[in-house]
This record gives structure tokens, C-alpha cells and sequence, in this order.
């Protein structure tokens, strides 16, 4: 069983965009980026502004 967190950064051009996990799955969250970056607090996955 592969439970190694994938640590693909994903970039995203909008300002204000939600994360809902993905295949993961959890609540649609909406996030903001800070200095061009965030990482969601529900599944961690970072995000970087384009
Ligand atoms: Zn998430």
C-alpha cells in the first residue's frame, strides 16, 4: 500500500481558489495565497500562484 503523500506542488493562476482533496476527498475549502504560497489545511497540499 503506497500511503506516501504526494508532494507534487500544484499551481494555480486565480487569486482565491478552493482545494477539496482530490481524490482524498474532504469539505471544499477556500484558500488564499500568502507571499504566492498556501497549503491546504485539510490535505496539505501546497499550492504555488503562477
Ligand atoms: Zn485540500
Amino acid at each position: 500500500m503506497n500511503t506516501d503523500k504526494d508532494n507534487k506542488i500544484i499551481e494555480i493562476r486565480e487569486e482565491t481558489f478552493f482545494c477539496d482533496g482530490g481524490d482524498l476527498g474532504h469539505p471544499r475549502v477556500y484558500l488564499t495565497f500568502e507571499n504566492g504560497r498556501v497549503q491546504c489545511p485539510y490535505c496539505g497540499q501546497e499550492f504555488v500562484k503562477v
